[in-house]
């Protein structure tokens, strides 16, 4: 059995060497990793094509641009997060002030999954190290091109007492989470997040869990029609719809449902050409078993555009489905794949009925010009995250933490929300010992009344 102690046991030694927690070391390392990433950006870019069939463009602007900005973010910013930040103190302790000190957790495991390999691996890494944590990374056995860059990579730079890369499956996985973390970082389906959780459960061990869910994107009869198709377009059938926060389904208002559909149809032909099959950058589908998965919904509602499929090359067209209702098997978990489904609605609160009866979603998109119908929704619904009027955009701001609620997550990161999910704030209260209010003692005269007048 695969068996992790000793490596854990060393980077902990190594953790507490006190050397991660420098501000100069980590900010080298950071430095380090963008200079690898730049130098290796051919590399990265041909194991995607290789693992996923990505395009150069998909490649540079969803994985290694992202992570770039994301580093020069934290470079830029790094000095100012990791100093203690003075707090307020209340009247009642006079005397004292108040102080919050992020520290590391200490070595931290980082799972990733298959669908954005290198970007879901190393964004959570610039966290990692910027709070100063050790950390053993375990990317996705099913993009194993991008997986051997990473190793690559990192244990070019690192030494494994700091930074190491476990490859492997399920397996090495499981005997990664029988070790004790200070801290999980995980990015994957929903089951595996509950598995993860009870292992973590069982040190007390604090995580993130970066989920998935349906993502709605509902189309208000006052939408811009046409901006609303383009967008939706291409946020769901960038790298073949297998993206995290992809439009799932889009809710259409029946005012609108013709016009809609022939911009969506429009939209998707100019996106990915007449003949998507043909295109040599179409993303494909990861593995047969999701192909298969993929393929079954073909049957279902009917088909607008699409519908074509090659099992060899494991592609899928980009396919719209109309006449579709929750009762389709297409509605009841996750589609991972360029299949859209479009339900229809009359008024807005059957969307939020039915978004209700599901699972939290992780992201939502809300296409309507209406500051009524946005307070709404807002209001109504609860999500990870969003866009009014675009789709996919807001994960790409540092300003906005990114991350699920109920079971589509728990947790941030992105910007300084990285640094946040792999920090403790200690909390540290500096009293004077000049004077010493008589306050807290029973047997001060009075005692109980200035207390009861205090603590209102
Ligand atoms: P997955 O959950 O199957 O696998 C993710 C990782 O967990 C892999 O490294 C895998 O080796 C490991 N793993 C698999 N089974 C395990 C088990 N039984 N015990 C321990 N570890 C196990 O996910 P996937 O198929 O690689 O990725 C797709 C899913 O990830 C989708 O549900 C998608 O929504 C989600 N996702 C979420 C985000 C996000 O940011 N919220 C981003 C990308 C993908």
């Amino acid at each position: 059995m695969e068996n992790y102690n000793s490596l854990v046991s060393k980077q902990r030694q190594f953790f507490h060497t006190g050397k991660t927690r420098d501000i100069d070391f980590r900010i080298s390392a950071l430095r380090r990793l963008r200079e690898a990433i730049i130098s290796n950006e051919r590399k990265i870019i041909d194991a995607l094509k290789t693992d996923l069939n990505k395009s150069e463009f998909e490649a540079y602007s969803t994985e290694i641009g992202f992570v770039l900005a994301e580093i020069r973010f934290t470079l830029r910013h790094l000095k100012r997060w990791v100093k203690p930040q003075r707090v307020k103190t209340p009247l009642t302790h006079l005397g004292s002030s108040s102080y919050i000190y992020p520290e590391p957790y200490g070595v931290a495991l980082i799972i990733s999954p298959w669908n954005y390999p290198f970007q879901l691996m190393i964004a959570p890494l610039i966290g990692a190290i910027a709070a100063g944590n050790c950390a053993v990374l375990k990317p996705s056995e099913f993009a194993p091109q991008t997986s051997a860059v990473l190793e690559q990579l990192v244990t070019g730079l690192y030494p494994e007492e700091y930074i190491a890369v476990v490859q492997g499956g399920v397996e090495t996985s499981q005997a990664l989470l029988r070790e004790k973390f200070d801290k999980i970082f995980f990015t994957g389906s929903v089951s595996v997040g509950k598995i993860v959780m009870e292992a973590a459960a069982r040190n007390l061990t604090p995580v993130t869990l970066e989920l998935g869910g349906k993502c709605p994107c509902i189309v208000h009869e006052d939408a811009n029609i046409k901006v609303a198709a383009k967008r939706i377009a291409w946020g769901k059938f960038i790298n073949a719809g297998q993206t995290c926060i992809a439009p799932d389904y889009v809710y259409l208002h029946r005012e609108i449902r013709e016009e809609f559909l022939c911009e969506l149809c429009r939209a998707i032909r100019s996106l990915c050409g007449e003949s998507p099959l043909n295109n040599p950058d179409y993303t494909r589908i990861i593995s047969q078993k999701h192909f298969d998965r993929l393929r079954a919904f073909l049957s279902e509602g009917e088909i607008l555009i699409g519908g074509e499929s090659d099992r060899e090359r494991l592609v899928i067209e980009p396919t719209v489905l109309t006449g579709i209702t929750w009762a389709d098997s297409i509605m009841r978990d996750e589609i991972f794949g360029p299949i859209l489904p479009v339900l229809d609605y009359s008024d807005i609160s059957e969307v939020i009925e039915g978004i209700h009866n599901h699972p939290h979603p992780l992201a939502l998109y809300l296409f309507t010009e209406s500051s009524s119908i946005r307070k709404k929704v807002l209001n109504d619904i609860s999500f990870g995250g969003g866009c009014i009027n675009d789709t996919i955009y807001h994960i790409t701001s540092p300003y906005l933490p990114f991350g699920g609620v109920g079971s589509s997550g728990i947790g941030k990161y992105h910007g300084k929300s990285s640094f946040d999910a792999f920090s403790h704030k200690k909390s540290v209260l500096k009293q004077t010992s000049r004077f010493d209010i008589p306050l807290r003692y029973p047997n001060t005269k009075n005692g109980l009344k200035m207390i009861k007048f205090f603590l209102r």
